[in-house]
């Protein structure tokens, strides 16, 4: 009967341990400069790589 202990705590663990990878990845948001392409067309029609997010997309939330 330990052993049904065990795999509902590492259930629990597993559930938080996914919990905190999602929470992780949302200190990241959509660039707004680039709509988070990491770059918009210049004038000629070209890529112009954004300076915003470097050329990711993403910026950190701070
Ligand atoms: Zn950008």
């Amino acid at each position: 009967m330990i052993f049904r202990i065990l795999i509902t705590l590492l259930i629990l663990g597993l559930g938080y341990y996914i919990i905190r990878m999602v929470t992780g990845n949302s200190e990241y948001k959509k660039c707004q400069k680039c709509a988070g392409k990491g770059y918009w067309k210049a004038t000629r029609g070209e890529k112009d790589k954004c300076d915003v997010c470097q050329g990711a997309g993403k910026v950190s939330r701070r």
